[in-house]
């Protein structure tokens, strides 16, 4: 089962990812740390992403495909995988239906993690990370000490409101056709003439549940 997730920055989707896919046995590939891996054992591919970053010039999305196809044949792929952060664009996810066909392979189902930006301004601006060793606190205001280290507890820049609000318009703009692009898609399960072309399950998840709640849900709904 390939599974595609989507949804904001703070939305937890990172950490349902991993939870999916323990509990389906498939392994989670993220954008950045399958990029990384190529760079490190330096394929030609992650050599060209090299490059690219080295110039100071955002990888081209066909480098990054092709980077996605080579850990998509990998042998622990085969049984399926959660793709975290690969698809942000409508061309991002046209060329991601591509690759997987090109592999006998298609994008199954797609979770979409839903959260309302006051809720989750109000949930993030309520975080306090660490100076000295980075450890997050929820709930605890600015000015107060770690419990590790002593060290002194500060709002990330990326947890001020301003800051939520303006990924959440980049989001918006991106992912929105990105999620209409999908159900458009997935509506042809229902279509009795397209039988032929199975089209992802789209699961919408409220993202702002307790942990455990999400987790049942999100696999419910997979049919899992
Ligand atoms: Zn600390």
């Amino acid at each position: 089962m390939n599974i595609v997730l989507l949804g904001p920055p703070g939305a937890g989707k990172g950490t349902q990812g991993e939870r999916i896919a323990t509990r389906l046995g498939i392994p989670k590939l993220a954008t950045g740390d399958v990029l990384r891996a190529a760079v490190t054992q330096k394929t030609p591919l992650g050599l060209e992403a090299k490059a690219a970053m080295e110039r100071g010039d955002l990888v081209p999305d066909a480098v990054i495909l092709g980077i996605m196809k080579e850990a998509l044949a990998e042998p622990g792929s085969a049984r399926g995988v959660v793709l975290d952060g690969v698809v942000r664009t409508v061309p991002q996810a046209e060329g991601l239906a591509r690759v997987l066909s090109e592999l006998g392979r298609q994008v199954d189902a797609v979770l979409l993690f839903e959260v309302g930006e006051d809720e989750l301004v109000r949930r993030l601006s309520a975080r306090a990370t660490c100076e000295s060793c980075q450890t997050p606190y929820t709930g605890r205001e600015p000015g107060t000490k770690c419990d590790k280290c002593s060290g002194k507890l500060v709002r990330r820049k990326d947890d001020e409101p301003e800051a939520i609000r303006s990924r959440m318009r980049a989001y918006r703009e991106q992912t929105e056709p990105v999620v209409a692009w999908y159900e458009k898609r997935s509506r042809t399960h229902d279509d009795p003439n397209e039988r032929d072309h199975n089209g992802p399950r789209v699961v919408r998840v409220n993202a702002l549940g307790d942990i455990d709640e999400i987790t049942k849900i999100v696999t419910k709904g997979l049919g899992k």
